[in-house]
């Protein structure tokens, strides 16, 4: 309690070493400046941005969490139309099966781009990986850096209409990725003494609350720890229907605000669209459930 109660968090950043376009470092910066009382950098698939920022040394004041955002595959008897991601927090970086399989992913997403641009280069634009290499420097190259290249040449109004029209799910340019099963994600979150946490629920596209509720249950026997409540695109009724399916099942709260700077500059850290308030109690809950 006390001054606590007016300090925010922020648990889902990424940095240059996915697809966010600010450094670790940067990022530790801003969260200084902005007074926020804890962060974690949830790069997808790689733990290079929380290892970076614990290498250059964690800034007086604000508390750091490692992080990694998975993208995995949900359990197979569930349908998600939308995006299933596992977060990790508070995660050992030295874990050997963590790294072994991020390594796994990181390959897999860079077979992926070539065959997005030869898709692309098919339907008549010409635009190379080279010069996305270019664009975005030594970073792990993702969709939202070519569709940024697509806006530069023209091929799109927008980061948004380039994933709408051409390189979303289902779109003439789309190519799956390699994933893990969820349930290896949460494994492997665990055994780094990590704390599995289930990303932006309303991501998943699951339009019943029931079938939602019924995945939760399943991952949380998987050994999930917590949902992801606190979330920009979540309204305050998703807010209260999530926390009470967290509430009912055990699970911890947690909340983001999935910066990714001025790639996504729509989301601010810390406050998301402007309004978004994460309580520094939910980082205290947080851990206090390591010990
Ligand atoms: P990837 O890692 O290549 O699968 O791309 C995932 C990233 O693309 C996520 O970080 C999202 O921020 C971004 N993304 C996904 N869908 C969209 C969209 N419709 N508009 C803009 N960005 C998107
Ligand atoms: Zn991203
Ligand atoms: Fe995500
Ligand atoms: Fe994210």
């Amino acid at each position: 309690m006390g001054y606590n109660q007016h300090v925010k968090i922020d648990l889902h950043i990424h940095s240059t070493a996915s697809d966010g376009s600010l450094s670790p470092l940067e990022i530790l910066a801003m969260a200084q400046k902005l007074n926020l009382g804890a962060i974690a950098i949830t790069d997808h698939d790689t733990i290079n941005g929380s290892k970076d920022a614990l290498a250059f040394g964690i800034p007086p004041y604000v508390k750091f969490l490692t992080g990694i955002e998975i993208s995995a595959s949900p359990p197979p008897s569930f349908h998600c139309p939308g995006s299933f991601h596992v977060l990790g927090y508070a995660i050992n970086i030295d874990d050997p099966v963590l790294n072994h399989t991020l390594a796994l992913l990181q390959e897999s997403r860079k077979n992926r781009n070539p065959k997005i641009i030869e898709l692309l280069n098919r339907m008549g634009f010409e635009l190379t990986l080279n010069e996305v290499r270019n664009e975005v420097g030594e970073c792990q190259i993702g969709r939202p850096h070519i569709a940024c290249l697509m806006v530069k040449k023209g091929f799109a109004q927008s980061i948004d209409e380039a994933f709408a029209k051409y390189l979303s799910k289902g779109k003439p340019a789309y190519v799956d990725k390699y994933r893990i099963d969820g349930a290896r994600a949460i494994e492997i979150i665990l055994g780094a003494g990590g704390i599995p946490v289930l990303a932006h629920p309303f991501l998943l596209q699951i339009k019943n609350d029931a079938v939602l509720e019924n995945l939760i249950i399943t991952l949380t026997e998987m050994g999930l720890k917590g949902i992801e409540v606190y979330y920009p695109e979540h309204t305050p009724e998703r807010i209260a229907c999530y926390t009470e399916i967290a509430n009912r099942h055990g699970l911890l709260i947690t909340g983001g605000t999935d910066f990714h700077g001025p790639i996504k500059p729509e989301i601010r850290m810390g406050s998301g669209k402007g309004n978004l308030f994460i309580p520094y109690a939910l980082y205290e809950k947080l851990i206090s459930s390591l010990t």
